[in-house]
């Protein structure tokens, strides 16, 4: 493409999550000049790995979801990244002191069934809640587990929605011993130039291309790519034109939820279980669980969802290790809690620039993804895990929806190369 001097640079990609890394690295090598603004310092959004005390430590995304068809443990094989194809220990019987092998089949049994109404004959009302149970005694477990899964009660979730994601997984849920957020952070392309510390505050596509405002100045672009959060983009923190509010709708329908991570250090030898999960109360809908020693590491890795996560943005992450301290207690007695030290907490949903964990469609509005998906005239480009129609939520899904994203601007701003 002949350079045009009225845009800085052919494409902006905005976010650097892991849809930008999808979008970058499909674009690199094809001649176009791209830049990315990216609001934070770093590469990743969701994909987060730090290493604290020697250990790798995903604070987002820590599961390479339907392993077989997900395209950065691809990357991860190519690259020579050690995967971990160990069972998840979701499923496993826990060693619970309050949670009875029956009970506990009990329970599962109760969210099979549920889950088997919710596919063979869905609520009309199109509310997962609808296909719950009213008698059954393991509501508040399935609302537990609807938090970890979408982050929300089964009242705001679109059973259409979570039956197209449950079609398309599969069992296998792999980890990477390095952390998936290092994997994504690695993938960027070097031939990709990248501003960090620039939010997007405003997009203008009214005239040629599009301008992009940020505080360090405009950019003008042929044509953009936008994959942030739809908690940012439903937000008032980027001016949008007037005509992109069915996009802004759409996200607004296609909320994020609430979920954190909450990492603990094992100090010393204690008998503790390892890769064992353990629900700290399986009645209670709000209940965190705990993952002890996921791959043998020194750690119990608490997943908090729904209310729960959300108390960590209103309370900080303080107020909720000092309650885990108390259900972990009442688990494992006090002698343990000499053994376990608060390492490590997330807060998503208080990052400005990302505002919750995950996306599920609100009843009614499972089509919205589709919406969120479509280019506006021939220069914004939409991706992120959101716009994916089944593999929303998930890291894959994003970078899925980078490339699609980055081949439709492709086919339209250089239709030979894109071929
Ligand atoms: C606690 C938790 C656990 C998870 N576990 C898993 C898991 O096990 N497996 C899995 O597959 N997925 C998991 N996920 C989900 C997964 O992390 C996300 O779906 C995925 O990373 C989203 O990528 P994205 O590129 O769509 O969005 P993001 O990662 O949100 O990227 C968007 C980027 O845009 C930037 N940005 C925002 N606003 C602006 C602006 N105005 N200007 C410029 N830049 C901006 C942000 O800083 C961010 O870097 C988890 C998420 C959380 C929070």
């Amino acid at each position: 493409m002949a350079h045009d001097k009225t845009f800085d640079v052919d494409v902006v990609i905005v976010g650097g999550g892991a849809a930008g890394v999808g979008a970058a690295r499909r674009l690199s090598g094809s001649g176009l000049s791209v830049w990315l603004l990216e609001a934070s310092q770093r590469i990743g959004g969701r994909g987060w790995t730090i290493d604290l005390e020697g250990i790798p430590l995903d604070m987002g995304c820590g599961w390479l979801h339907s392993a077989e068809h997900n395209g950065w443990r691809a990357i991860a094989e190519e690259q020579g990244w050690e995967i971990d194809r160990r069972a998840a220990a979701w499923d496993k019987p826990q060693p619970h002191p309050h949670f009875s092998d029956v009970e506990q089949a009990e329970a599962h049994a109760a969210f099979h069934a549920w889950h088997e109404r919710l596919m063979s004959s869905p609520p009309a009302s199109d509310r997962a809640a609808d296909a719950l149970d009213p008698q059954s005694p393991w509501n508040g477990y399935l609302q537990a587990m609807s938090g970890y899964i979408s982050g929300a009660p089964l009242e705001r979730i679109s059973a259409t929605d979570y039956n197209a994601y449950e079609r398309a997984a599969t069992e296998h849920n792999w980890r990477l011993l390095r952390g998936y957020g290092s994997l994504i952070a690695s993938q960027w392309p070097g031939d990709v130039g990248c501003r960090f510390a620039s939010p997007v505050e405003g997009i203008d596509a009214d005239g040629p291309g599009v301008k992009l405002t940020t505080p360090q100045g405009t950019v003008r672009s042929r044509a953009a790519i936008i994959t942030v959060s739809t908690n940012v983009l439903a937000g008032n923190l980027i001016r949008l034109p007037g005509a992109l509010d069915e996009w802004r709708h759409a996200a607004s329908c296609l909320p994020l939820g609430c979920d954190e991570k909450l990492f603990f250090h094992i100090d010393g030898e204690i008998d503790l279980p390892t890769e064992q999960v353990i629900i700290a109360d399986p009645r209670d809908a709000d209940s965190p669980v705990f993952y002890f020693r996921p791959l043998e590491r020194p750690l119990v890795e608490t997943f908090l969802g729904g209310r729960s996560a959300h108390r960590v943005s209103l309370e900080g992450p303080a107020a909720s290790f000092d309650q885990l301290t108390a259900s972990l207690t009442r688990l494992l007695g006090s002698e343990a809690m000499k053994h376990l030290r608060p390492l490590a907490s997330s807060a998503w949903s208080a990052s400005t620039y990302i505002r919750g964990s995950y996306s599920h469609a609100l009843p009614g509005h499972a089509h919205q993804r589709q919406q969120l998906a479509s280019p506006f005239r021939d220069r914004l480009f939409f991706a992120g895990e959101a716009t994916h129609p089944d593999a929303f939520s998930t890291a894959h899904g994003a970078l899925a929806s980078g490339e699609r994203a980055a081949n439709e601007l492709l086919a339209l701003l250089q239709p030979a190369a894109s071929r």
